[in-house]
């Protein structure tokens, strides 16, 4: 617990100072705790500091954990790969998803939320390291794909999201963010309201604030490392 909230302040206090350095107010960036391979225990510990917000990567390790934390009232934002068979459970358990990518993906979430909740805040995840492997739609498809989700009933189409390629070049990490920031930047200027930026870890949360994040996903920093995920294998 001591040492929960330690990493945490300290996590805030990157977050507080990136955002003096940025000329940004301190509550213009959320922090969203990545607890992935992390039991509810850890969850439940961080939320004890204060922490509410939770980002996950596999569909059925957040859901167990969200049955044991049912007490807490705490936002679960989905972070990692979606598969078009593991949409449902995302839509029926989460109040954010940061990793859509493409059109298919939208309207199963949005056609799968249940009417009784709010709609799904969605972020459209983009490729902006131009690497094949990577996640992410390719900056010229997401025009497009930004226009049709933002007409569908069950999703509240809210910003971007992106996981540049990890590298301890500054001025790199920047550009990257910055590329993201311009996407966004683009589509609100042909009249969508994208207001939300989720872009920065653990390594680079300070160049994503610089360039504008308001939404930065922190888990090794928390919780410090991961072993290897048996869903990921
Ligand atoms: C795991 C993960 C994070 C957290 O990364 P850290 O380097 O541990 O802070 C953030 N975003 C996504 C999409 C992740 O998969």
């Amino acid at each position: 617990m001591a040492t929960t909230q330690t990493a945490l302040q300290a996590v805030i206090q990157r977050i507080e100072a990136a955002c003096l350095a940025a000329g940004r107010a301190p509550d213009s960036v959320r922090l969203i705790a990545v607890s992935k391979t992390f039991p509810a225990t850890a969850v439940a510990d961080v939320a004890r500091c204060g922490q509410q917000a939770f980002g996950e990567n596999y569909v059925q390790e957040a859901i167990d954990k969200m049955a044991e934390l049912s007490a807490l009232s705490l936002e679960w934002h989905f972070i990692g790969p979606i598969q078009s068979n593991k949409t449902r459970p995302i839509a029926e358990h989460f109040g954010w998803v940061h990793s859509v990518d493409r059109l298919r993906i939208a309207e199963r979430l949005s056609a799968q939320r249940p009417s009784s909740m709010a709609p799904l805040c969605t972020l459209l995840q983009v490729n902006i390291s131009g690497e094949s492997s990577k996640a992410g739609c390719q900056p010229d498809e997401l025009p497009a794909l930004a226009r049709a989700a933002s007409q569908l009933p069950g999703l509240r189409l809210c910003g971007l999201m992106a996981v540049p390629e990890p590298t301890d070049d500054e001025a790199l990490q920047r550009r990257r963010f910055a590329t993201l920031r311009q996407l966004r930047d683009g589509l609100q200027a042909d009249g969508l309201h994208l207001p939300e930026l989720s872009m920065g870890m653990s390594a680079d949360l300070e160049a994503a604030i610089a360039e504008g994040a308001t939404l930065v996903r922190v888990g090794t920093a928390l919780f410090g490392a991961r072993q290897y995920h048996k869903e990921n294998a």
